[in-house]
């Protein structure tokens, strides 16, 4: 049986206030949904919710206007469907809809085998939905190829940890540890802009004493916090932090019984880092020897520290070794699996976290278990009541399934779900390319995205005011949704339509639409993984303002610090990761002289889909910029505002100029939320990471050239239509 939220409102109008949490990103902030007065439309108001502990009531603007989607016009209302390629999109029943989808999934399977059929999903998806596209894509499609928008988020980060701890939760410590640390180094995260709560930890750790060291090519406004700020190259990230390794070995800092006692490695760690001595780590980083002494001494001398990455280091084609290279500084100075101490990683999208841990990533199972490991399959086969070996191996990474959509060998049907790589992939002019050579595009989503543009076949889901599901924040806890009010006529849920859609491929059970009883399920399936769920239920969730994994029994207290007794590999010891410092897979040379780096803006989310359909954050970011400093503007005969060509080997991209000093001279930085010739993806690097499949997002080799005006894309104001 469901439970229902002794608030909720079954109803297309809320009637009274229901406690849920954002629908963007990882901090999953509270909220509470109160009916709105005169929403002209909007059929509720944001309210704070001053006693969930994470963001104690805090919330920025997207979490504040989100009820915006929840309006008919800027939204998905019923099915669209194109009769023929280059026919428009039209109207369409559900039953015609799903008939066609089944259909076109049934005759790719037949005529090119179960792998030619292909699952994408999201990092946004709830832990739910996650769990049964995972199965669906097994069992009802039979096919290998399921990956997610996550492996372009977290997946360098998450290698790296399950290397070097055995273990990958984005943060082994709840965020109310970070004010308690002595020394937090912050790399290539900018929390200021992309979760604004999140900050009021870091204020509090520096009027604890605590200092914060901050790395980013850029002087954000997260770095505008720190007591020192390391402005590297783009992709010096990895040398920097072997040049910290360097400096505490040679400086005594080594915290000698921890290295004994709980890890493993540390000699091959330590020869690598004694050949990136302080002057050549300037020459490879830009970062001045004496800056790199500075945070050596502070974060050596601490009592505790704690390294927090985000995307800067990880989307990388060397992001794993990168981030291994910051673990490396924490293990060498005792910085782990103690109070107040540790590596950990701030997870991007809303269920970044909960969205790799239950089966749709191509390598993974439920509970964060291998698709290679046989028992595994056991185990999750019993689950489902298929046998062990019906369950496809790994699949196909995010991008290398995209590059390959339309080839003979690749996937020809391909059912894309949450996610918008029209806009979000990697050399994405490319990937559209690859979209419209496909046989039968289906994509679900809310609004009709660019990716949805595409589609032979869009499907209009449910929100997240309009369901319950449950997601897991950055910190590994989970927490749950709540519905306040129906969803649309012509709207339903994706488990809804997995369920239909399994019923017209002859599987007609094992597709739960309660998100209650499929989170029941996702439990058993993760009982015994390293993401146990199985102690979790939505009342406990309800009761304890969510729960930490792991919990493997309803009597555990769930897990909120990881690794204090010993850490989650065979021996229980961290392992120290051999790593040495190489160049990024594209630097600048005499055709392309300038980095490339991406990132977000305050006010937008991700590809933009949302947010750009809601007036108040178009008012405060209308558009895409091009960020140069004001001596590589001048060299380049460039004044602010002025439209500006970032050319690439892979695309173009146009945008105004904004010249600022907080940037280095050899960079420039575009931010990736929109679309049209201001797409920064059209530029970016698709070289992947050997380990984690991640591709470079976060460095390319550009050059920047003046433009006439009218090449610059209009800024969207206000509401898009959506068909
Ligand atoms: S910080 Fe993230 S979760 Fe919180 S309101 Fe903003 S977008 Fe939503």
């Amino acid at each position: 049986m469901t439970l229902t939220s002794p608030t909720a409102a079954p109803t297309s109008t809320a009637t009274a206030a229901t406690d849920t949490h954002c629908p963007y990103c990882s901090l999953q902030c509270g909220m509470r949904l109160a009916p709105a007065v005169d929403g002209a439309g909007i059929p509720v108001e944001v309210l704070e919710r001053p006693d969930f502990p994470v963001n104690r009531g805090a919330l920025c603007g997207k979490g504040r206007s989100a009820p915006v989607l929840l309006a008919r016009d800027v939204r998905l209302t019923g099915p669209l469907l194109r009769d023929r390629p280059g026919a428009p999109l039209r109207s369409a029943s559900w039953s015609e809809a799903l008939d066609r989808v089944a259909a076109g999934l049934a005759r790719t399977r037949a005529e090119h085998g179960a792998d030619a059929v292909g699952v994408f999903g999201g990092g946004g998806l709830t832990n739910e939905k996650a769990y049964l596209l995972g199965k669906f894509a097994r069992v009802v499609l039979g096919t290998a190829n399921i990956d997610y928008n996550g492996r372009f988020c977290m997946s360098s980060a998450a290698a790296a940890h399950r290397r070097a701890f055995g273990l990958d939760r984005g943060l082994p410590f709840p965020l109310a540890d970070i004010p308690h640390t002595g020394c937090l180094i912050l790399v290539g995260g900018n929390p200021a802009e992309t979760m604004p709560p999140a900050v009021r930890y870091f204020r509090e750790l520096r009027e604890n004493g605590g200092r914060l060291i901050v790395v980013d090519p850029r002087r954000t406004r997260t770095a505008e916090l720190a007591d020192l700020h390391l402005q590297p190259r783009p992709g010096g990230d990895l040398a920097l932090a072997l040049g910290l390794l360097h400096l505490v070995i040679a400086d005594g800092m080594v915290d000698r019984a921890f290295v004994e006692q709980r890890t493993n490695g540390f000699e091959a760690a330590r020869e690598s880092a004694m050949a990136h001595w302080p002057d050549r780590v300037e020459r490879i980083t830009g970062v001045p020897a004496h800056q790199l002494r500075e945070a050596a001494r502070m974060f050596g001398h601490a009592a505790t520290g704690m390294v927090l990455t985000a995307r800067g280091p990880e989307q990388q084609s060397k992001g794993t070794d990168t981030v291994g290279a910051w673990i490396n500084l924490c293990l060498a100075t005792g910085n782990s699996g103690r109070p107040y101490s540790g590596y950990g990683c701030l997870t991007g999208q809303g269920n970044g976290q909960g969205g790799r841990e239950h089966g749709q990533k191509a390598d993974q199972l439920p509970g964060y278990r291998s698709i290679e490991d046989p028992a595994a399959r056991e185990h999750v086969a019993a689950v489902w009541g298929v046998p062990a070996e019906s369950i496809p191996g790994p699949g196909k990474s995010a991008y290398e399934l995209l590059d390959d959509l339309g080839r003979p060998d690749g996937v020809r049907a391909l059912l894309l779900a949450g996610s918008n790589p029209a806009v979000s992939a990697p050399n994405a002019g490319h990937v559209v390319d690859r979209l419209r050579s496909l046989d039968l595009l289906v994509v679900a989503d809310l609004v009709l995205s660019e990716t949805a543009r595409l589609a032979d076949v869009v499907l209009p889901v449910t929100q997240w005011a309009e369901e319950d599901g449950t997601t897991t924040n950055l910190e590994g806890r989970v927490i749950l949704r709540r519905k306040a009010l129906d969803p649309p006529d012509g709207v339903r849920s994706e488990l809804w339509l997995l369920r239909e859609l399994a019923a017209r491929l002859g599987v007609p059970t094992g597709f739960p639409v309660e998100p209650e009883e499929a989170f029941a399920e996702l439990g058993r399936a993760s009982a015994g993984g390293d993401a146990d769920y199985a102690g979790i239920g939505y009342r406990r969730i309800a009761a304890e303002d969510g729960v930490f994994w792991p919990c493997p029994t309803p009597d555990h207290p769930g897990t909120p610090r990881l690794f204090l007794d010993r850490f989650a590999t065979p021996d229980g010891r961290a392992r120290f990761a051999e790593v040495t410092h190489r160049p990024g897979g594209e630097e600048p040379d005499e055709a392309y002289p300038l980095y490339l780096t991406t990132g977000r803006v305050l006010a937008q989310y991700q590809s933009g889909a949302q947010t750009r359909r809601v007036a108040e954050l178009n008012a405060a970011a209308p558009g895409p910029f091009v960020e140069l400093h004001p001596r590589l503007a001048e060299r380049l005969g460039i004044a602010d505002g002025e439209p500006v060509a970032v050319v690439s080997r892979r695309g173009r991209a146009v945008a105004p100029a904004r010249i600022t000093d907080t940037i280095r001279a050899d960079t420039v930085f575009m931010p990736f939320h929109w679309a049209g010739a201001g797409r920064a993806n059209s530029l970016t690097n698709p070289a992947l990471d050997p380990v984690s499949r991640m591709p470079e997002f976060k460095l390319c080799a550009v050059r920047v050239e003046p433009v006439q005006r009218k090449d610059v894309q209009e800024p969207v104001q206000g509401k898009e239509v959506t068909a």
